[in-house]
């Protein structure tokens, strides 16, 4: 199978951890981009971007990075992302595809949109896609293949920016879709947010038991502990910035989840088996509708094929997770 064309002449990314550094391995990889520029914020990030090799040019700040570039993508904490549409915003070339891979979208629309000229295109996106690892070792080409990346254009967004952005993700592999971004907060909050919540909670809970040792629960953890302290693992600042920016939605499902475990904590206290098989029940359906539309399996997700991409996957020992 043939390469694709180049999409853009120049891609710029700011911030090459986890997501960075996987967008360009697979922009790489696919050719769908003609050179990357690079910056992180730290000067150990960015030696190490360098050694890698992982761009063409590394650069010190993001307002030299976005020079000449036709793509920009800012792959950073979410909370971060105004202040660098701000340093940004004045030096973009007219015409430029401003984009960021935030999990929370409403908040980075309000806060980068202000800050970017008319001339240029605004589309934000997130691709669902992750591991507990960060920064820029921690990248693979592969890491998109097969997975959603979710494109939120604020209203009047150039369709035709639109479609080069799906394009562009559809290269890496992804699946595109486009939706409101209060919508995305409200769907993620329930798909991501709520469950790292509940990783984060139980793993600290069993941390502070005095009658179970910390030795007995690492032992045991093959029980269902161990897929917990994985998610639990994630990165402090990232999941930080989640919850501080998509608190309504957030909120509204804890509300929902906390009833359900009230009802659940009822009908255990009353011996209540019947209402207890019956929500099993339900729930292992929903696990078959994930297997059923290729969204998790027993393998890998590095290791699927894609009909679409030219080049083979290569093995990676990390488990793949929709962030
Ligand atoms: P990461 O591996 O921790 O990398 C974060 C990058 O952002 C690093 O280059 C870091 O620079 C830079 N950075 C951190 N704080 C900054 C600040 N205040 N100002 C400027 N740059 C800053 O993170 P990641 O997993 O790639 O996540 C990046 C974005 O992708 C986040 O918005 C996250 O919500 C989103 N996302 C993550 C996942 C996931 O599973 N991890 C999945 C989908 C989307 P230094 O290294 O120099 O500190």
């Amino acid at each position: 199978m043939s390469k694709p064309a180049t999409l853009f002449n120049r891609l710029a990314l700011i911030g090459v951890g986890l997501i960075g550094s996987s967008i360009a391995r697979a922009a790489r990889a696919q050719g769908v981009v003609g050179s990357i520029v690079a910056t992180a914020r730290s000067p150990e990030t960015r030696r190490r971007v360098a050694e890698l090799g992982l761009a063409d040019q590394v650069v010190e700040t993001s307002a030299v990075a976005v020079e000449g570039a036709d793509l920009v993508i800012v792959c950073i904490p979410v909370g971060a992302c105004g202040a660098v549409a701000q340093e940004i915003g004045p030096r973009l070339a007219p015409g430029a595809l401003v984009s960021d891979v935030g999990s929370v979208k409403g908040t980075v629309v309000r806060d980068m949109g202000p800050h970017l000229p008319k001339n240029g295109h605004f589309v934000p996106a997130h691709p669902v896609a992750g591991t507990e690892f960060s920064g820029p070792d921690a990248g693979f080409a592969e890491l998109f293949v097969n997975r959603w990346c979710i494109l939120t254009p604020p209203k009047n967004t150039d369709q035709a920016a639109v479609d080069r952005l799906a394009e562009f993700w559809r290269l890496l592999g992804a699946n595109v879709e486009t939706m409101a971004p209060d919508h995305h907060d409200m769907v993620l909050a329930i798909t991501s947010h709520l469950p790292h919540l509940i990783a984060y909670t139980i793993v600290g809970t069993a941390d502070e038991l005095e009658t179970v040792t910390r030795s007995e629960v690492l032992k045991f953890s093959a029980g269902g502990f161990r897929d917990f302290t994985r998610i639990a693992a994630s990165d402090p600042t990232m999941w930080r910035d989640v919850f501080l920016t998509n608190k309504d939605a957030v909120l509204e499902m804890l509300g929902r989840f906390n009833e359900d475990v009230a009802a659940l904590t009822m009908a255990i206290r009353r011996g209540d088996g019947e209402a207890l098989f019956a929500h099993f029940a339900r729930t292992r359906a929903i696990r078959k509708g994930i297997l059923d539309i290729g969204q998790d399996s027993a393998a890998p997700d590095f290791g699927r094929p894609h009909p679409d991409l030219p080049h083979e996957p290569l093995p990676k020992p990390y488990a793949a997770d929709g962030d």
